[in-house]
């Protein structure tokens, strides 16, 4: 695939990933929870999440709120204005003017202009087709400083039944992160979301930017 064809399939993904997640932003999406991701808040209190950090596919701002109100460096990015609009609406509320919340495409992070120490994803890899996922690897080590790293949380292979989300493998995980990254833990986690109250099964996996 040359660069013009790569470009061209990154925008037609982009109009189709629109589309599909501002029709869910309607109304209340089935992820949509008023508080962050467990799985994330262990990570913040380890101190695994640092530098200037992005938020990949944002959503309404539940995890980069919590960074930011612990005084660290986030900005949040998603594709859908809808759900920009209630991520900077939650930061005026709450009084966490830091967070900073932009329209933008995870599959070109490059056009952010920036680079970043941490990027952390909250299920966003899992909404991924195989194709898109390769593209995000590669939008992600543009951005990502040497030695940064990746904190992904997706639906796992472990759980039942074919609602929600693609469930992502281990095996997935290693296989896209396979050149030019360490595996710095992957670990059985928990996607909490309105379905499944306890949480979905998931994996949460670190990810270390060896190149760059
Ligand atoms: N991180 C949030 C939202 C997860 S749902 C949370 O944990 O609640 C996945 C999010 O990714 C949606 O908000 C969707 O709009 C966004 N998204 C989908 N494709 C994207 C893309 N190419 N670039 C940026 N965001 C995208």
């Amino acid at each position: 695939m040359n660069e013009t064809e790569q470009q061209g399939l990154v925008e037609k993904f982009a109009e189709d990933a629109r589309e599909r997640f501002e029709a869910l932003y309607e109304r209340m999406p089935s992820w949509e929870v008023p508080h962050p991701q467990p799985a994330f808040v262990e990570l913040a209190d380890r101190g695994w999440i640092r530098g200037t950090i992005l938020d990949s596919g944002c959503g309404t701002g539940e995890n980069a709120l919590m960074l930011a109100a612990r005084g660290l460096d986030v900005f949040g990015i998603d594709l859908v204005p809808t759900a920009i609009g209630w991520a900077r609406s939650k930061a005026q509320a709450r009084g966490v003017p830091a967070a900073r919340f932009l329209v933008g495409d995870a599959l070109r992070l490059d056009a952010l202009g920036m680079s970043f120490d941490t990027i952390i994803d909250s299920g966003l890899f899992h909404a991924f087709g195989d194709v898109e996922r390769a593209l995000y690897v590669k939008s992600l080590e543009a951005v990502l400083k040497r030695g940064g790293e990746v904190h992904l949380l997706c639906w796992s292979d472990q759980q039942d039944g074919s609602d929600g989300p693609r469930r992502v493998s281990q095996a997935e995980i290693r296989a896209a992160f396979a050149s030019g990254w360490t595996v710095r833990e992957i670990v059985p986690s928990r996607f909490v979301n309105n379905t499944h109250p306890g949480g979905a099964k998931a994996w949460r996996a670190s990810l270390r930017r060896e190149l760059g």
